[in-house]
C-alpha cells in the first residue's frame, strides 16, 4: 500500500512539515475550523486526489466532525461522494 505513495512521504516541504501528508493533516484542522484560505483548500483538494490514505482518513474525519459540530457548511466533496462516505461510516459504527 505504501509503495505507490513513497515519493510524497519522503519529500520534505519548505514549510517545515515532515511530508505533504503532515501538511495536509494540518490544513484539515484549519478547514474544519473554517480558517483555511482558498489556496490552502485547493492544496488540500489536490493532495487528497492523489493520496488515497489522506483521502480516506481525512474525509472520514472531516465528515464526522462536520456532522457532529453541525457548522460545516462548505463541503469540499461532491454530495454523492459525501453520502457514500457517510454510508460507509455508518456501516462500521
Ligand atoms: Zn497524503
Amino acid at each position: 500500500m505504501e509503495s505507490k505513495f513513497t515519493e510524497a512521504h519522503q519529500r520534505v516541504s519548505e514549510d517545515g512539515y515532515e511530508s505533504e501528508c503532515d501538511k495536509v493533516a494540518h490544513l484539515l484542522d484549519l478547514m474544519i475550523d473554517g480558517e483555511a484560505s482558498s489556496e490552502e483548500q485547493s492544496y488540500f483538494n489536490t493532495h487528497i486526489e492523489e493520496c488515497i490514505p489522506c483521502f480516506e482518513s481525512h474525509h472520514k474525519q472531516k465528515l464526522l466532525k462536520g456532522l457532529v459540530s453541525g457548522h460545516l457548511k462548505r463541503v469540499i466533496v461532491p454530495e454523492s461522494l459525501a453520502l457514500s462516505i457517510k454510508a460507509r461510516i455508518q456501516e462500521t459504527v
